[in-house]
């Protein structure tokens, strides 16, 4: 009771920009906020939040800024011009991009004298201020620690490493994990619902199988790392086999059966790669090789 929270600053208002503001102030932080349309920081002004009239108002209002606008056009667009008043603060970057931009980013920041710290946001705006919710940061950890209250109010703050792209780098891997696992449940709610069965009566037996193969994860994980497959649990050879009763189901109730042709091709080239008898996990060879290749 009665703490004193920190100042800060955010810049973009966008749908998860809002959310970043809203929670911060529903925190109590005294928070300033700018956006290139003005009349989006209409309802936060509302809420108690201070309305900067140019970003070198909003950078100067606060020891933390926080930037989340569409990409890294708008964000040098934004903070390129105020660089100056931006020195000797923080700068917490939550915009999407590539690892390779966040370590442009990190750059211009430490010719600037700006400490950074990029960041993704493991989240839709709804998630946001949930102690559930990732956020994901790599740069300065010093910045993180000097401000770890305020960011902790927006999620639970993870720490990758000390190489700014990380965030990124994760941010990516991860969102291809979502949307595989999106793509394969609709596919399945698909092939359920041909015969139909209701996708919240399928989702239910969906997510206890998805605790499952969390297990798999971790059992594969560590033969990834050792770059040896036992195949003791299920062997390539016999997936390829198994799939056929999916891709065969699915054709009959005339289901799109790229995604599962996609997969068995892999794994076929995976057996062709002399990992028939090898586990799952051996798929990651032919996936590296893609890669190299390309
Ligand atoms: P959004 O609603 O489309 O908002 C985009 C923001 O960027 C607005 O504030 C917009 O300003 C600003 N902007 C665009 N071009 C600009 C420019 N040239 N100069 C200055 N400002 C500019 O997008 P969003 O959903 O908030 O997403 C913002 C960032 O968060 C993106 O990088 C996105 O990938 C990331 N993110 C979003 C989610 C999500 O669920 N929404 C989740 C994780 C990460 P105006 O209002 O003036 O157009």
């Amino acid at each position: 009771m009665g703490t004193e929270r920190s100042a800060v600053t955010v810049i973009g208002l966008g749908q998860m920009g809002s959310a970043l503001a809203a929670t911060l102030l529903e925190r109590g932080h005294p928070t300033t906020v700018w956006n290139r349309s003005a009349h989006k920081a209409r309802a936060l002004a509302e809420r108690g939040a201070r309305l900067a009239a140019t970003p070198g108002e909003a950078v100067a209002a606060s020891p933390l800024v926080i930037v989340c606008v569409l990409d890294y056009d708008a964000l040098y667009a934004t903070l390129d011009p105020v660089a100056g008043d931006l020195a000797g603060r923080s700068l917490v970057n939550l915009t999407s991009g590539s690892p390779e931009q966040a370590q442009e980013v990190a750059e211009w920041a430490r010719s600037h004298s700006v400490d950074y710290l990029d960041g993704a946001i493991m989240t839709t705006p709804p998630g946001v201020g949930s102690p559930e919710t990732m956020f994901l940061y790599s740069g300065s950890r010093t910045v993180l620690e000097a401000h770890r209250p305020t960011l902790a109010a927006l999620g639970d703050p993870l720490h990758l490493g000390a190489e700014p792209g990380l965030a990124s780098l994760y941010d990516a891997a991860l969102l291809g994990l979502m949307w595989s696992t999106l793509t394969g449940w609709l596919h399945g709610t698909a092939l359920v619902g041909a015969e139909k069965i209701q996708a919240t009566a399928f989702t239910p037996v969906a997510i206890r199988w998805l605790s499952a193969v969390t297990g798999f994860l971790t059992t594969y994980a560590a033969q990834v790392d050792a770059g040896r497959y036992p195949g003791d649990d299920a062997t390539v050879d016999v997936q390829i086999a198994t799939i056929d009763h999916l891709l065969h189901a699915a054709a009959t109730r005339g289901l799109d059966n790229a995604l599962p042709e996609l997969l068995k091709a892999t794994m076929e080239r995976t057996r062709d790669a002399g990992h028939g008898s090898d586990s799952y996990a051996s798929v990651i060879e032919v996936l590296r090789k893609r890669e190299a290749g390309a």
